[in-house]
């Protein structure tokens, strides 16, 4: 089946909503093709048939933008709720605050150690005019926050998360993703009980029945403007000419072949499947580029809980070499609309891994095993009743940034600049280490530029709506009196 549309949008996850949904607010004729049943990508919401909902890892939303604040409001309105945000992290036998705060590790850990993280602290304060190399996630860590807080809060974490070593990581990540601290804050915050850093957010935005209900109300907004979503189909071939996209082919679920005849073409699929599927290929080079991106993929075991709750955390990060999971969240503390009452709950637990590797294989039954054997260990788990427990599996979770990775990447953002009526949007789409916020920005800008007859260049990447786009969102800068007052922001985590 043969037919033309003006924008294709590659991928249903935020980012390809976001272009869908602003294109069709337009007038814009747009079809999605999307290779999973469900909206969302990375931030869908599964729903079991027993009336339990959970993220894929829990996802909140944060945002420097005020607009995408006003913009989900006004889609959710009273599926928006406010969550009170309380985390955790174990090491050493011990549970401390989530983000670090001084305060706190100075009250649990003995006098000597954390005297040491604060004049370590100091120390690279003190030197940090100096220029020094800066390429990896280790050099950064440590040039800021000294080295014992760097092993104290990061490097066994980020060890588990990405399944190397810090020094192998890009500067980049860290740079991005990890707020500075100022040096007045840290010393007062060291001496003070309580503690008050900026960057610890108490609370946040969520919709009542998880993060993937956006792309519910996302998907609903395209198709009432007229645009189609296909789910459960996939790109296999995206045709050109050398300049342009002319064909993008997809398979449909029993296996039929459909093609769309494309004005505009927007990409939130991963980079290297998107190059995979050029016809004719891309040069060698390119190629050989794409096969040097890597992924960091994610197991979830979902369990079951015949209680009412396990703890009254929103997260618990287990940096603990000696826990094989890295993180957990309970679903019911971000909103009770997540159980089917108020009887049970569910714990929905992170094992980092690389696709087939042994957390990958696992059988469920062991998974679980691992769980309740640790949990009860750090008197996490006494008393809940277990209910049923499923694995499920989170492909090309996090794009990962090694050193060395720009490389490879610029290469072929360079080649795929050529091609007029391409976009990319979105995180594996960019491989680009975005959240939600970003996503959804960079597909409405993608749509925007496309209606002003431009691409989206392969380096710009905004982190508020641009202002020639908030008319097609129905919004104006009258909204921002509405968030003026709130804080719903945070880069610390
Ligand atoms: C564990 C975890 C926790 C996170 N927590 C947070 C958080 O708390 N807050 C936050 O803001 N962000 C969080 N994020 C990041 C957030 O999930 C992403 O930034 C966002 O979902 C990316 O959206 P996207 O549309 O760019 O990409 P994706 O969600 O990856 O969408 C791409 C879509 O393309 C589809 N696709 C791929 N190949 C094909 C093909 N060949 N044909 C058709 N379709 C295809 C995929 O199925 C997918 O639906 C988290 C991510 C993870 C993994």
């Amino acid at each position: 089946m043969s037919r033309g549309c003006c924008l294709c949008v590659l991928g249903a996850g935020t980012a390809g909503l976001g272009a869908a949904y602003l294109a069709g607010s337009a007038g814009v004729d747009t079809e999605v093709i999307e290779r999973r049943k469900i909206p969302g990508g990375l931030a869908l919401t599964r729903r079991t048939d027993d009336g339990y909902y959970h993220d894929l890892g829990g996802h909140r939303y944060y945002s420097p933008s005020r607009y995408l604040a006003v913009f989900l409001k006004k889609l959710l309105g009273e599926e928006l709720i406010m969550t009170p945000r309380k985390s955790r992290f174990y090491l050493d036998g011990r549970f401390f605050d989530y983000p670090v705060r001084l305060s706190d590790v100075a009250r649990k850990l003995p006098v000597t150690h954390s005297f040491k993280m604060l004049t370590d602290y100091l120390v690279e304060k003190a030197r940090s005019t100096r220029s020094r190399k800066e390429e990896s996630f280790e050099d950064w860590v440590v040039h800021r926050f000294g080295r014992s807080l760097y092993e104290f809060n990061f490097e066994n974490y980020t060890r588990k998360v990405w399944g190397m070593e810090p020094s192998e990581l890009s500067a980049d990540w860290a740079a991005l993703r990890i707020k500075g601290l100022s040096l007045g804050k840290v010393v007062r915050e060291f001496f003070s009980r309580r503690g008050d850093i900026a960057t610890l957010v108490d609370r946040f935005l969520y919709p009542r029945h998880g993060i993937g209900q956006i792309s519910h109300y996302m998907k609903r907004g395209v198709e009432e403007r007229g645009g189609k979503v296909h789910l459960g189909e996939e790109v296999v071939k995206v045709k050109h000419d050398g300049k342009r996209i002319t064909r993008i082919i997809s398979r449909d679920p029993k296996g039929s072949r459909k093609s769309i005849g494309p004005e505009w073409v927007a990409s939130s699929i991963d980079l290297d499947l998107l190059v995979a599927a050029l016809d004719p290929l891309p040069p060698p080079e390119v190629l050989t580029a794409a096969s040097r991106l890597r992924y960091r993929d994610l197991v979830i075991l979902f369990i079951r809980i015949n209680a009412s709750n396990v703890t009254d955390d929103s997260w618990i990060y287990f940096p603990d070499e000696r826990v094989p999971f890295s993180r957990w969240h309970e679903p019911r503390n971000w909103s009770a609309a997540m159980v089917p009452d108020g009887r049970h709950s569910s714990l929905v637990v992170e094992f980092f891994a690389n696709e087939g590797d042994r957390f990958w294989k696992a059988p469920v039954e062991d998974l679980l095993d691992l769980v309740l054997n640790t949990g009860r260990r750090l008197g996490l788990l006494e008393g809940s009743e277990i209910g049923k427990a499923e694995k499920v599996f989170v492909p090309h979770a996090y794009p990962v940034w090694s050193v060395g990775y720009r490389e490879p990447l610029e290469l072929i953002l360079d080649y795929l600049d050529r091609f007029q009526n391409l976009s990319l949007i979105g995180r594996n789409g960019r491989f680009y280490y975005c959240t939600i916020d970003e996503s959804l920005i960079s597909g409405f800008a993608a749509a925007v530029n496309f209606l002003e007859g431009k691409c989206t260049g392969p380096k710009s990447l905004p982190i508020e709506i641009p202002d020639n786009a908030l008319p097609h969102l129905g919004l104006e800068p009258a909204d921002l009196e509405e968030v003026s007052q709130e804080r719903y922001w945070s880069r610390n985590d």
